[in-house]
């Protein structure tokens, strides 16, 4: 049904809920009256009046663009940050770690895909928190950030950012863990507030993999987005889950520590991730760890001197060693510190050389995350 004013009744009660809010970054169209451009991920969607965007969370309602999970939230935990991962900033502190429903990628072996495949014409869900309550919450538990993560942050923008300013000026840190798809000219605007991001590759960046696994036309964008975020100024480290059989090629791991090690320096820390089979990908194996350890041998080849592995607990490339004498300085169990070495300003006690890592030891070591939403 239609109203008077053009506007259909069920769109005009969605306007008044307070999770619905005007997007940011889009335009109208010229040359198609009615159809906007959202230009906050690579995808760029053109879309038509009453229809959304790839990622189901982005409708267009009389020419106008709307976010419609804006603090809609699926889950709020309290995470150790080495379960983002992220080894090399702050260690051993917590995260709030929030997250709504969507993405703008379609991975077939995604592990939260109740929340990141459920596009809203199928129904919205989650529970609203305004950014001042996350930010309570996250003050509460005593976290010392908060973290933009288990669906593709990207897509709930405006939420993050508003939460992210207002976390800042408490004293709190922020950071995301991206599939890398967004915009420069977002990452631009977030800049100041974000302090860090965990870009996850999969398949090692593979074209063929990205098109066929993830329904992603071009990975290539994701590179200019990196860029972008090392311009502002974010700690950032990569991860590439390993998919068995389908991605994981040598050549790929190759061109892509290469291009860390040229573009964002040796010591940006690399996670290979081992792959559990998950969603429409449960006929596949569990990565092997031989697997991993040959990939991790082939990136440290090309000069990258912090490889991890991944989903791996208890193996040796969990732990952090120093690049100049290889002493072992932070060893690791799961997201677990279980020996931090390294003496005050991150140096080994071996042999004075200073690692590559922003901010302090925290020395929480949450073992298990806590979920409180
Ligand atoms: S954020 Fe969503 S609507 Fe915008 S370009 Fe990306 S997939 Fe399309």
């Amino acid at each position: 049904m239609v109203s008077s004013e053009g506007t259909s009744s069920k769109d005009k009660e969605l306007l008044k809920k307070p999770y619905v809010r005007l997007a940011r970054f889009w335009e109208p169209l010229k040359d198609k009256p009615g159809y906007v451009r959202c230009n906050l991920c690579h995808r760029r969607c053109i879309i038509a009046p009453g229809k959304y965007g790839v990622c189901g969370v982005r409708k267009n309602i009389d020419g106008k663009l709307y976010v419609l999970v804006y603090g809609l939230l699926t889950a709020m935990n309290l995470d150790p940050i080495e379960k983002k991962p992220l080894m090399h900033f702050y260690p051993g502190s917590t995260v709030l770690s929030i997250s709504t429903v969507g993405c703008n990628f379609f991975c077939k072996f995604c592990q939260n895909w109740e929340i990141s495949q459920s596009r809203l014409e199928k129904g919205l869900y989650g529970e609203y928190k305004s950014p001042e309550e996350v930010v309570k919450a996250a003050l509460e538990w005593k976290a010392d950030g908060i973290t933009y993560t288990y669906n593709e942050p990207t897509i709930f923008y405006e939420f993050m950012y508003d939460t992210a300013k207002l976390a800042k000026e408490k004293g709190l840190f922020n950071t995301m863990v991206t599939n890398g798809y967004m915009t420069p000219e977002a990452i631009k605007e977030l800049g100041p507030y974000m302090d860090a991001a965990t870009v996850d590759f999969k398949g090692g960046g593979n074209k063929e993999f990205y098109r066929k696994f993830m329904g992603v036309p071009d990975p290539d964008p994701i590179f200019d987005s990196i860029l972008e975020m090392k311009r502002q100024g974010w700690w950032i480290e990569i991860t590439n889950l390993v998919v068995p059989k389908v991605g994981d090629k040598e050549e790929d791991i190759r061109r892509l520590a290469r291009w860390i090690v040229e573009n964002l320096g040796d010591e940006t820390p690399f996670h290979l991730l081992r792959f559990h089979p998950d969603y429409l990908m449960r006929d596949f194996p569990v990565t092997p760890v031989k697997t991993l350890e040959k990939l991790a041998k082939i990136a440290m080849g090309e000069g990258l001197k912090h490889v991890y592995i991944g989903n791996v607990p208890g193996h040796p490339l969990e732990n952090t060693y120093c690049p100049r004498c290889g002493y072992p300085v932070i060893e690791r169990m799961g997201f677990s510190i279980v020996a931090w070495k390294l003496k005050k300003g991150n140096v080994c006690p071996r042999c004075g050389y200073k690692l590559n890592i922003r901010g302090e030891y925290r020395g929480k070591n949450l073992r298990f995350p806590l979920s409180l939403l």
